[in-house]
């Protein structure tokens, strides 16, 4: 049986997505693998065909415990002897089921990476003929990923202590080039052995707003859209309740999920959604991980995530059954506050804050990048890509204006101003506040101070959003962040570089509009 047949007769399908079957025939060859595919892309059957062809048993650690159970059961309903092992069973249950698994009757163990810290349980490892151990959610190994777990890489030294030396698959969504090299590092797999499919969605139209009212929006949005699946997330758990509330007043049903609702009404909520019984979920990050829902139009953010990994996870929720579908930021700038609050209040040491506000800012910029944004989510996970061609920055027809002697004006200003200064206080010597707090820093000696009089502050604050985005400027710090010029700025000034900005107005003389 070729594995193309294989696939048939587990799984009914008639062909392997893309690099699926690369990922499978490295396995079944004993080839430390790391696999970074898009979420929906397929990634449970590069362990799950492998363990039926082998003879022993695969390991699949996953920390998300309240998914085990629905994917023990959908391949037990294939036919597919499978189990997990957590802590939400008891400790007869748990010896039944290793009883099963010593005597060979299953071939998927589902375990979270806590599990390893446990002597007896290692030691049951050892007793056991294991092909493969597939870590699913790799990333979470990683300091510099989203979602960084230190049990991770506790488990990951046990693995090499096991007597079969098993095959390694790693498998994640979300990798930037950082993220990929410490999987690779940790886990001891070759570079070579990485596949990687590319972060392409192309069915996604991905769109940013911002300027608008959140609320009058989404009524809109919703209203346009009744009927279909979507997912709206909130920052917090009281967001989501409040949201919940208001859209009932406007008729518009909708359940919800996050950490604060009974369990019961969790899985009750959960169902709800993936049955269609109500289309829209309402929830904070806590739902969506491994949620199999193919049918999902839309997803809106209803604050700013607080890393592109973050957001590309959830964004691509939507649209799993290929259709298209959107993936829609709601952006204010007051989002940032909270998203650097909770970095603040971290346990995280100032190295990984650091690594934390920097993933901020990058969220940040994608808010306001004015290139394709689908292309912007692409670069930050190393990939090159061509502009998509529907996002709602491709589908501007906004003619670009030269703004090289704006920019010159910002970033000379931030030199001038010994790039020791924030926005706010950058645009206020710009415009040539009288704000007393910059008295004592006397910048009103400075040859740019008011040399953008007459604009609003607002208007330089976006354009200061901008040229961040664009990476002209560079955003560094946490709570207080401060602007430097970065080497690309550094060639505007120097006039090697010219600057260009979309406008609405074809005879706007200034680029930076003035607000009245
Ligand atoms: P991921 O973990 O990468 O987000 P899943 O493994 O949950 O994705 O798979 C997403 C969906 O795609 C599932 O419904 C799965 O059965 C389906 N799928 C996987 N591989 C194929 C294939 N080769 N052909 C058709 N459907 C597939």
């Amino acid at each position: 049986m070729n594995l193309e047949e294989a696939l048939k007769k587990y799984f009914g399908y008639d062909h392997f997505r893309n690099g699926q079957k690369e990922i499978i025939t490295q396995v079944l060859s004993g080839i430390d693998t790391l696999g970074i595919l898009p979420t929906g892309a397929g990634k449970s059957i590069c362990y799950q065909l492998p363990a039926l062809l082998q003879n022993g048993v695969t390991l699949v650690v996953s920390p998300l415990i309240s998914l085990m159970k629905d994917q023990v059961d959908q391949l037990t309903v294939s036919g597919i002897p499978a189990t997990f092992i957590n802590s939400t069973i008891n400790e007869s249950e748990c010896s039944t089921r290793m009883r099963l698994v010593e005597k060979g009757s299953i071939k998927l163990l589902f375990v979270a990476p806590e599990r390893f810290l446990q002597s007896d349980f290692r030691h049951f490892l050892t007793q056991l003929s294991i092909d493969c151990v597939a870590i699913d959610e790799a990333h979470c190994i990683s300091q510099w990923g989203h979602d960084f777990r230190p049990s991770y890489v506790e488990f990951a030294t046990y693995l090499k202590a096991l007597p079969t030396h098993p095959t390694l698959l790693a498998l994640t969504a979300t990798a930037t080039p950082a993220v990929s090299a410490d999987i690779q590092k940790l886990l001891g797999i070759q570079q070579n052995h990485t596949i990687q499919t590319g972060f392409l969605r192309e069915n996604l139209r991905f769109e940013v707003v911002k300027g608008q009212d959140k609320s009058t929006f989404l009524k809109q949005y919703l209203n346009q859209h009744k009927n279909e699946a979507g997912i709206i997330y909130a920052a917090t758990r009281k967001e989501v309740d409040q949201l919940v509330d208001a859209l009932k007043k406007l008729n518009i049903p909708a359940t919800k999920y996050h950490a604060g609702c009974s369990e019961a009404d969790r899985k009750a909520n959960q169902e709800a959604f993936l049955y269609d019984a109500i289309p829209l979920m309402v929830a904070t990050n806590a739902f969506g991980m491994g949620i199999n829902k193919s049918n999902v139009r839309f997803v809106i953010h209803y604050s700013l995530p607080s890393t592109i990994e973050a957001y590309y996870q959830e964004a691509g929720r939507a649209g799993r059954d290929g259709l298209s579908a959107d993936a829609i930021l709601l952006y204010s700038p007051n989002d940032l506050r909270l998203r650097t609050y909770f970095i603040d209040q971290s346990d995280a040491d100032e190295k990984h804050k650091k690594n934390e506000y920097e993933k901020l800012r990058q969220m940040q910029g994608y808010a306001n990048s004015e290139d394709c944004l689908q292309r912007y989510i692409l670069q930050y996970f190393g990939d090159e890509g061509e502009s998509c061609g529907k996002c709602q920055n491709c589908v501007d027809e906004r003619v670009k204006k030269d703004i090289t002697q704006d920019t010159q004006k910002v970033l000379s200003c931030v030199i001038r101003m010994g790039e020791r200064f924030g926005k706010t206080a950058t645009a206020q010597v710009l415009i040539g506040s009288k704000n007393k707090t910059l008295e004592k820093w006397h910048f009103e000696t400075l040859s740019t101070y008011g040399i953008m009089k007459g604009v609003s502050q607002k208007s330089v604050r976006e354009l200061i959003d901008f040229l961040s985005a664009e990476h002209y400027l560079l955003i560094t710090g946490g709570t207080f962040p401060l602007l430097t010029v970065s080497e690309t700025g550094k060639q505007v000034l120097l006039g090697q570089k010219k600057v260009y900005r979309k406008t609405t107005l074809l005879t706007d003389t200034s680029a930076v509009s003035t607000d009245t």
